[in-house]
């Protein structure tokens, strides 16, 4: 593994975001000194927070997986997850309703997600979900330490046995023949295959290597935190505080001193000048490319995964068959990949995302109200350059309507505190193409051909964050955290 020459003992980290976190967290562990610099007021980043009349709004990830990860991060240094954050397991983690009016609730628990698929689908697709279940955990072992938490410096670093076993295991397939093979259910192929999506790609085009993530949200298990997703950064951020970083909010970087090849300090917006040894970037990787003066030499631009619009009611209303996590799958589903990725339209038939906070944590609204977090998948700016400022309030009707037409009757009236965000406010934040997952995990951009976290012609500066290696999400972009940090320590 190619490693940060020359000296390293003090670090500054860009971006406060869960992937500069966990970067500082390790480096701190390996004994570098570390400064964190966030334009922002608080840490988090994309894993936002919104505070409106008395409603406690998570504005990014709402479905925590993988929680060891960040337990990871924090024993590097000496602290654990359980001393910063209550930690809820979501029974079920998840609760698919089809337009044929049927519900299906997703179980991580291998028993009762066998009885759940025998009740709705037979025992024959039970066992189909049974040898499933085998094969996502398969293909999760062969996968997470040599290809999603391994730092590449060349598509050789793949040749070998681990290459020759994923393989073996379909993972060059497609996802979702893939799972068409074990389940022949088509609710229960969605509810396999829809995580294609987290990854930016439709599930007949995802590489069936990408079941990794239905492995972790329907197998290894959906978690959420007692007063919000914005427990977790508040975790990192005070753990590493405690183990002696420097954080400085509100301060934007806005160049990189150089010396040759190596960068010296960071200077920020309010004049400040901060010497380095090293530097980890977790901004978006135009601004990272911006800062470090890099143009990409890759021969074919880059794909951009596509976008959401996100509705955050605070209500009266409740309606108690939603679950933590509800996905109100339309009746169309290739078309809707077509559609938000080809085509750069809205959905005409929209698969939504319904979160419900409040069903795990009353305290996040006030007394007998809930808070209601409503993501509908869209094009980004580039598949679809759609003027949101324009659209937007329409397209929030429309979503209310199809909810109300979905059953949640009443929907609209009993929203109280509302918070939109579309494209263009996504775009206004810096993200590229409007979307906030960033560049999309196609086979061209994955593994060792996503955006590397070596840059070439800077030595002493590594990339962290879903930009590049492994991916998009709260599980990837910890790991790229300890990538980068293992690219300075060695
Ligand atoms: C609506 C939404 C829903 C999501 N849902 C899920 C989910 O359910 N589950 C899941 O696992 N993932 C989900 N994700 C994805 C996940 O949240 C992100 O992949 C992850 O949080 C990105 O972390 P990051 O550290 O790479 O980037 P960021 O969080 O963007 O961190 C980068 C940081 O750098 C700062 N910064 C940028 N430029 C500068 C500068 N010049 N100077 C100083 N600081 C700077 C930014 O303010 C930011 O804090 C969701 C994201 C969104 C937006």
């Amino acid at each position: 593994m190619r490693t940060v020459p020359g000296r390293t003992d003090h670090v500054v980290v860009v971006g406060a975001g869960l992937a500069g976190l966990s970067a500082a967290l390790h480096l701190l562990g390996a004994g570098r000194r570390v400064t964190v610099l966030e334009r922002d007021g608080t840490p988090g980043g994309r894993a936002g927070r919104l505070d409106l009349g008395g409603y406690r709004l998570d504005t990014g990830p709402t479905v925590l997986t993988m929680p060891e990860l960040l337990d990871e991060a924090l024993s590097a240094v000496g602290s654990s997850l359980r001393e910063h954050v209550e930690l809820v397991p979501l029974h079920p983690a998840y609760r698919a309703e089809f337009a044929d009016g049927s519900a299906i609730d997703v179980h991580t628990d291998a028993e009762a997600m066998e009885a759940e698929v025998r009740r709705v689908a037979g025992p024959v697709e039970a066992a189909g979900y049974a040898r499933l279940r085998a094969w996502l955990t398969r293909l999760y072992r062969a996968e997470i330490d040599r290809f999603i938490g391994a730092n590449f410096d060349s598509p050789l670093d793949l040749a070998g046995p681990a290459l020759a076993k994923l393989a073996a295991l379909g993972g060059f397939g497609r996802l979702g023949p893939a799972i068409g093979r074990f389940v022949r259910d088509e609710r229960l192929r969605r509810i396999f295959s829809f995580q294609a999506l987290y990854a930016g790609v439709a599930p007949e085009r995802a590489l069936a290597a990408y079941g990794v993530i239905a492995y972790m949200d329907t197998v290894a298990g959906v978690w959420f935190p007692k007063g919000g997703m914005r427990a977790v950064p508040d975790a990192l951020a005070a753990a590493a505080s405690g183990a002696g970083a420097k954080f400085h909010y509100d301060t934007t970087v806005t160049r990189l001193e150089r010396t040759g090849e190596r960068v010296t300090a960071v200077h920020t917006a309010d004049g400040e000048r901060i010497a380095c040894d090293a530097v980890v970037l977790t901004p978006e990787l135009h601004t990272s490319y911006r800062l470090l003066g890099h143009t990409s030499r890759r021969p074919v631009a880059l794909r951009y995964s596509p976008s959401a619009v996100v509705l955050h009611a605070g209500s009266t209303g409740s309606w108690p068959r939603l679950a933590h996590h509800t996905i109100s799958f339309g009746r169309e589903w290739g078309r809707t990949f077509t559609e938000i990725i080809d085509a750069g339209v809205p959905m005409s038939d929209p698969s939504l995302l319904i979160t419900r906070p409040t069903a795990s944590d009353p305290g996040l609204a006030p007394d007998g109200r809930q808070l209601y977090f409503v993501l509908a998948p869209c094009p980004n700016l580039r598949a679809g350059p759609l003027d949101w400022a324009r659209i937007g309030p329409r397209y929030r009707d429309e979503l209310v309507a199809v909810l109300e037409a979905r059953g949640l009757t009443g929907f609209g009236a009993g929203i109280e505190a509302e918070h939109l965000v579309t494209p263009a406010d996504w775009a206004a934040m810096g993200h590229a193409a409007g979307t906030p997952f960033a560049v999309a995990h196609t086979f061209a951009q994955t593994g060792p051909f996503r955006p590397a976290n070596l840059v070439g012609g800077v030595a002493n500066a590594v990339l962290a964050g879903c930009g590049t290696t492994p991916g998009v999400g709260v599980p990837p972009v910890v790991i790229s955290g300890r990538l980068a940090a293992q690219r300075i320590t060695g």
